[in-house]
């Protein structure tokens, strides 16, 4: 006996392709039957007629850093009178406006404002969110705000510590003494069970790959797997410095050679792009999403939500966005925000797809195919999410 069975559904499984006029069950917390209608003989305690919805996996974000406080509409504003990103950063601005506004803030206001952009994701289907810390640059900001992320409520959080996000004024030409303390921070935040990944900017307005190498070493040692912010402005060798380190993913990556890319696929390092940082900043390199396919590297999509360069909340735009600005199919799409987004984050065993044993976290869609989530901008058709075996909350 099953606990809950949508029968007269279609599923997009992300496993074993799409399966119509079909029936999903879940027991507990788990999928536990999938398959024809036809072939279904066994009962539910609870039957939901799906009335013709699809049902997916719930969509996974897996990169973000919606934890902080303050916003930047005002870098916008300047960024539209002519200065560049690399500019803003390099004259104190950018970042570190949001570094300054996130230390004077207490731990129950980034909650309190990371819950409230939170419920656009829960409207749109998502089941699991990374967090990112990176706006402390100092001990006890980045420690609250991982325990910040890991308040907040309605979705499977998954946090990363990104103290080498930027260099802190106050370590202005000590950029190795920095590592040594993020070393330090990571160390504390492993050891209170605050940190699932461990991540870094590794460019030239931020680290190097050699102070980069070393809090992967440190992170390796403390038994956590790293991420890492990897050729986005210019191609630092990024992409294979993460496949050295078994990286989970290497993100961005515009500007990623293809020896990198040969490298991520062996060490199973996930691409993760983010079509709302190209869009907001108007860039003009898109990733190598050929060479990525030509080279079987999973890719995943994420809103890479941040007050500076994506103020994106929305799952469903990432879907869109990453077809029509990077190509990608809507079965691409897709599978970036479902499975491949679950291999980025390293729950691949457990999320991601439509499979018997596999957490029942999916969402119910009123769309005539999978592509329409790909397909309409603005639109939101999600008409149920059940997260952990449960509905969480009646989607609207
Ligand atoms: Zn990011």
């Amino acid at each position: 006996m099953h606990d809950v069975a949508f029968v007269n559904a279609h599923l997009a499984t992300m496993s074993h392709g799409e399966l119509r006029d079909a029936v999903l069950a879940v027991s507990g917390d788990r999928i536990s039957w999938v398959g024809a209608r036809s072939e279904w003989h066994e009962k539910a305690r609870v039957e939901h007629d799906a009335r013709g919805a699809w049902i997916t996996p719930a969509l996974i974000d897996c990169h973000t850093h919606l934890v902080y406080a303050g916003n930047r509409a005002h870098e916008f504003e300047l960024r539209l009178n002519g200065a560049t990103y690399e500019e803003i950063a390099r004259a104190g601005g950018g970042i570190l406006s949001t570094v300054q506004a996130t230390r004077a803030a207490s731990e129950d206001e980034l909650v309190r404002a990371a819950q409230k952009r939170l419920g656009q994701w829960q409207r749109e289907g998502t089941a699991v969110i990374e967090v990112k810390s990176g706006y402390g640059l100092e001990r006890d900001t980045e420690l609250r705000m991982l325990r910040a992320a890991r308040r907040l409520q309605g979705l499977e959080v998954k946090t990363t510590f990104l103290g080498a996000h930027a260099l802190p004024p106050e370590y202005k030409g000590r950029a190795d003494e920095y590592i040594d303390l993020v070393c330090d921070i990571l160390e504390e935040g492993a050891r209170l069970g605050l940190i699932d990944a461990v991540d870094a900017f590794c460019e030239r307005i931020a680290f190097t790959p050699e102070q980069t190498r070393r809090l992967f070493l440190k992170a390796r040692a403390l038994g956590l797997p790293v991420k890492l912010h990897a050729d986005q402005l210019s191609d630092s060798g990024g992409a294979a410095l993460a496949a050295d380190h078994d990286a989970l993913s290497a993100d961005h990556i515009e500007f990623a050679a293809e020896e990198g890319i040969r490298r991520m696929k062996e060490s199973g390092t996930v691409g993760v792009l983010l079509p709302g940082a190209f869009y907001f900043l108007n860039e003009k390199q898109l990733p190598p999403i050929e060479t990525l396919r030509r080279h079987g590297v999973p890719i995943a999509l994420a809103t890479d939500h941040n007050p500076g360069s994506s103020p994106l909340c929305s799952p469903l735009l990432v879907l869109n966005m990453a077809c029509t600005l990077f190509r990608l199919t809507p079965q691409e799409a897709l599978a970036g925000m479902t499975c491949n987004a679950a291999h980025a984050l390293g729950i691949e065993r457990t999320h991601g797809t439509l499979e018997v044993g596999k957490r029942a976290d999916v969402a119910l869609w009123e769309v005539a195919s999978p592509a329409e989530l790909a397909y309409a901008i603005g639109a939101n058709p999600c008409v149920g999410v059940m997260r952990n075996g449960a509905f969480p909350r009646a989607a609207t």
